[in-house]
């Protein structure tokens, strides 16, 4: 990783993040997930901003995140919503759930968020059968691998309107090797292939450079009627 992506990172971290009620919440979940030996692999602070500025510029009330981690994203997600919002976060890990929950409670969003433990798809499969009403923002940073049938399950947890956001979807640039045999590659390329394929969305993505290395993310918006032009 470059120093000058790193020292940028900071640089704009410093101006430009850090006033927001739950900056304190969100240092304490850092600290609290590196002590209990967590990679870190959460969203950069700037990353986490953004996610909540693309939640707020849709007007979330209603959130979906697949991959929790210790629940930092879920932090800055849950900041972008009103009193009455609600944030679902899926996560396969049980110690992973705990300290997000235990990070939650300490930022004070445990009447908002729910932690779901177990595996994400079998999450989605109940969220469908329960009924559950669409999600205005859904965001995707769990096991690559599986990002297809997660979009798939996105888009039956949707409605025109809904955002969707992947991360992590350059990977150093390996994303172009057709031929890796990196399945979370693999998972990327066949999720990027349906997200431009299906004309249910209207998607583009990023390349991204700074602390947390080269990558980057792919935003979609569920189309409605109006938008598709073959009608
Ligand atoms: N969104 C988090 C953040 O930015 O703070 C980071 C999430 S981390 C990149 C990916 C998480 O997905 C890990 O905690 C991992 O345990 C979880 N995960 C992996 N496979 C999963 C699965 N099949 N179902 C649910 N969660 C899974």
């Amino acid at each position: 990783m470059k120093r000058i992506w790193k020292d940028v990172d900071r640089y704009l971290e410093e101006r430009l993040c850090g006033s927001e009620p739950e900056a304190e919440a969100l240092d304490a979940a850092l600290l609290a997930n590196r002590e209990a030996g967590l990679p870190a692999i959460d969203v950069s602070r700037s990353q986490g901003k953004l996610l909540q500025l693309l939640a707020r510029l849709s007007g979330a009330r209603r959130v979906l995140e697949i991959g929790t981690l210790g629940g930092y994203s879920t932090i800055w997600l849950a900041g972008a919503l009103p009193a009455d919002g609600r944030l679902i976060t899926l996560e396969l890990e049980a110690e992973h759930a705990e300290l997000a929950r235990g990070n939650l409670r300490r930022a004070g969003l445990e009447r908002l968020v729910e932690v779901r433990q177990g595996a994400a798809l079998d999450s989605l499969d109940e969220l469908i059968a329960d009924g559950e009403k669409p999600f205005d923002f859904i965001f995707i940073d769990a096991d690559k691998p599986n990002n297809p049938v997660y979009l798939e399950r996105a888009l039956r947890l949707s409605r025109p309107g809904t955002v969707i956001i992947a991360d992590n979807i350059v990977r150093g640039g390996e994303v172009v090797d057709g031929k890796s045999t990196d399945p979370r590659v693999q998972g990327i390329r066949k999720f990027l292939e349906q997200l431009g394929a299906d004309r249910r969305l209207s998607a583009a993505a990023l390349q991204t450079v700074g602390g947390k290395g080269y990558d980057g993310f792919a935003v979609a918006i569920v189309n409605g009627l109006e938008q598709d032009r073959s009608l």
